[in-house]
């Protein structure tokens, strides 16, 4: 059976664009507008010889009563689904509260977690991903979804943990 990988994380962080990175070719819907809730996406990918899916999410809701009901998301059953899951921060933006009720549901959820730190997109942003230690979730891996920067380290990662 092939693995299935989530990708999670506020809206507007990058999912779609690193899905579309990941993939090769332009299928997610990436929007400037943030909260605009899709459901989940599943595509058929490959890395490094593995063939897995791909599921790319609406994105899990600001507030805190967005996250309480989020049983019921597609970002919540996005997980349930998944045998790994990449979640994306936005180092633009930094580390919010809601980054953090996240880690809260993504450890209750026991999957293995892969850090991304996304929109870094050049070696003098680096610095930026340090900050997401915090987290607790292990190494923050920067990425720029769009240019493609560090998608290679974090997608062998993440295959590990399929
Ligand atoms: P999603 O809501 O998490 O799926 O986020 P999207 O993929 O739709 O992207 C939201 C916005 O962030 C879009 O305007 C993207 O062009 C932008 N974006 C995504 N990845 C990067 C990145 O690596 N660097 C920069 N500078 N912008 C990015
Ligand atoms: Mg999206």
């Amino acid at each position: 059976p092939v693995g299935v990988l989530a990708v999670v994380g506020r809206p507007n962080v990058g999912k779609s664009t690193l899905v579309n990175r990941i993939l090769g070719r332009r299928v997610a819907v990436v929007e400037d507008t943030p909260g605009v809730t899709r459901d989940r996406v599943s595509y058929d990918a490959e890395w490094a010889g593995n063939d897995f899916k791909l599921v790319d999410t609406g994105g899990w809701e600001a507030d805190v009563e967005g996250i309480e009901s989020a049983i019921a998301s597609q970002a919540q059953v996005a997980v349930q689904l998944s045998d790994a899951v990449v979640f994306v921060v936005d180092a633009q933006v930094g580390l919010t509260d809601t980054d953090q009720r996240i880690v809260k549901l993504l450890r209750e959820s026991g999957k293995p977690v892969v850090l991304a730190v996304n929109k870094i997109d050049d070696a003098a942003g680096e610095y930026m991903s340090a900050e997401f230690w915090k987290l607790g979730m292990g190494e923050p891996y920067a990425i720029s979804a769009m240019h493609g920067r560090g998608v290679g380290d974090l997608l062998d990662v993440a295959i590990e943990a399929l």
